[in-house]
């Protein structure tokens, strides 16, 4: 690998704080500082995502070097590690300094196909903004974060990747639910990759400690190197940003919606300030049809989460983002506007990405009524979201048997009744189509994935893991880089009802 290639810029761009003092502790003042990862003399490499690591210009695994710096063992190479500042607002409350307390930058490589990549490993030890944790990562959510990345990359969905997971030879210390049974686990170590790992947080940091300069310096950087088409000067050049960084978020929460993707702890220092799913924790892929779902555990009082109030907290965390980049702009109305205009816009896409799925080639002004009665008739049936559009295809042709195979109830006479009714209803929608039924069918195909990385899946890769095996990993490996496509029958079908309930397999806690 072309370790020779990595830089690391901030370094030289931003203040940071070179002490080396592994404290953990608030750093004003300041955008990172220099750390020491732990290292793993025992680490074993368990995958490495060559294809990726050619494509970014990390080149192909060659030697024990390659896999020093994979495992984070790097006292002896050229990187100088760091970690960066950020804070955020945490279920809605501001939190304060949070920083990169699991994750450590090795750099970037920049210049390859005019494209920069920051690459990170995370597990690989305290940094000063761990905050009373240790800076692990155990396997079980490393193989988590690894599998799903690639899973929504290859879904179409802009996300940071995943470039090598490796055991670290170390135990670390979970509570997994949160329920006084602390229990040692297989601790790991990845290394992920982004053109940027910023995030709205970094901005609400540079904000909140009052140093207007850095704050612009910040902004003018992010600008500069991945909103190069920002033309404009000062209040209008950043107001432009705003608008961009809020049209990608849209895209981004209008493709979870596609998929059926919920992130469960979508705070403000998890959002990426370039649109990119970031920081996979307690997520899942909606099964059951059901908008109030959340996958994370400690999200369950207020449920403010769930799947179907991803676009709303999207434009909360927009708001926090624009009174952090007040300073530079100063004109709460401009702002207001784009914050506003956010609602419109992300359900414009929503339902444009929705006709899509059904196989429209127009979103027509009374389709919000043939939505909801989708929507309804897919809570009450506990149809199972992707399965769904796969039957769909077939429509003229579903029987009770394949309801039943797609649906978490038992199937009645009247609950297939309800589902003919909306049948007649879409029916009538497809005929209104100026599109063949063959054009159809494709926008369809392209649209509905037929894998999805189910939780109970990752559950029982973890299982096979755990045990020595490869075997399952590699199979969804190959799974989900071709999701569009039916690779391995066993994986399309609805969670065994063996699941139902079980931790890990439907709902997670944050313990990683
Ligand atoms: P998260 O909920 O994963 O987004 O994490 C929120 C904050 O807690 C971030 O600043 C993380 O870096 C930090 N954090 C979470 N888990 C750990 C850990 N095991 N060790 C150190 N810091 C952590
Ligand atoms: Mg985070």
């Amino acid at each position: 690998m072309n370790l020779n290639n990595i830089t690391q810029q901030y370094l030289a761009l931003f203040p940071g704080d070179t002490s080396g003092n592994p404290q953990q502790r608030q750093t004003p003042g300041v955008l990172w500082c220099t750390v020491e990862t732990a290292g793993f003399p025992k680490a074993k490499l368990l995958h490495f995502n060559q294809k990726l690591s050619e494509e970014i210009g990390l080149g192909i695994f060659e030697n024990q070097q390659d896999q020093d710096f994979l495992n984070s063992n790097v006292k002896n190479l050229p990187i100088k590690p760091y970690a960066t500042a950020y804070a955020g607002h945490q279920f809605g409350n501001w939190a304060g300094q949070l920083g990169d307390g699991r994750a450590i930058y090795a750099g970037e490589i920049s210049n390859f196909n005019e494209k920069k990549t920051e690459l990170q490993w995370k597990g690989a030890g305290a940094t000063p903004y761990s905050r009373h944790a240790d800076g692990r990562a155990v396997l079980r959510s490393t193989v988590r974060e690894y599998l799903m990345s690639e899973a929504m990359h290859h879904l179409g969905i802009s996300t940071t990747r995943a470039l090598s997971i490796s055991l670290s030879g170390e135990q670390v210390v979970r509570d997994i639910m949160y329920s006084g049974n602390a229990a040692p686990e297989k601790g790991a170590v990845m290394m992920r990759t982004a053109e940027s790992f910023l995030r709205f947080g970094h901005f609400e940091m540079a904000s909140a400690s009052k140093n207007l300069e850095l704050l612009k310096e910040l902004t003018d950087f992010t600008i500069k190197n991945y909103y190069p088409e920002i033309s404009g000067e000062d209040k209008e050049k950043y107001l432009e940003f705003f608008r961009e960084v809020s049209q990608r978020t849209a895209d981004m929460v209008a493709g979870w919606f596609r998929v059926g993707f919920v992130h469960g702890v979508m705070n403000t220092d998890n959002m990426s300030i370039l649109g990119q799913t970031i920081d996979y924790g307690p997520y899942a892929m909606l099964e059951e049809y059901d908008l109030s779902f959340t996958s994370n555990t400690t999200d369950l009082p207020g449920r403010r989460y769930a799947f179907g109030e991803q676009g709303k907290i999207a434009q909360w965390n927009l708001w926090q983002l624009a009174n952090a980049l007040f300073p530079l702009i100063n004109d709460a109305n401009a702002l207001q506007e784009i914050l506003n205009q956010f609602g419109d816009i992300f359900w414009q896409k929503h339902d444009e990405m929705l006709s899509r799925k059904f196989g429209f080639d127009a979103l027509l002004p009374d389709d919000s009524s043939f939505f909801s009665e989708w929507q309804q008739m897919m809570t009450d049936l506990q149809l199972d979201h992707t399965l769904f559009f796969q039957k769909l295809e077939y429509f003229e042709s579903i029987t009770e048997i394949d309801l039943a195979e797609i649906s978490y109830l038992a199937i009645t006479e009247d609950l297939f009744s309800k589902f003919k009714s909306f049948l007649n209803s879409y029916v009538k929608r497809l005929n209104i189509n100026t599109i063949s039924r063959q054009e159809s069918l494709a926008l369809m195909k392209k649209n509905n994935p037929k894998f999805i990385l189910r939780n109970y899946l990752l559950f029982e890769c973890i299982e096979d893991l755990d045990s020595g095996s490869m075997a399952y990993f590699e199979k969804l490996w190959t799974a989900l880089q071709d999701p569009y496509a039916v690779v391995f029958p066993e994986f399309n079908q609805k969670r065994p009802s063996k699941y139902n309930g079980v931790a890990g397999c439907s709902m997670l806690s944050c313990s990683s």
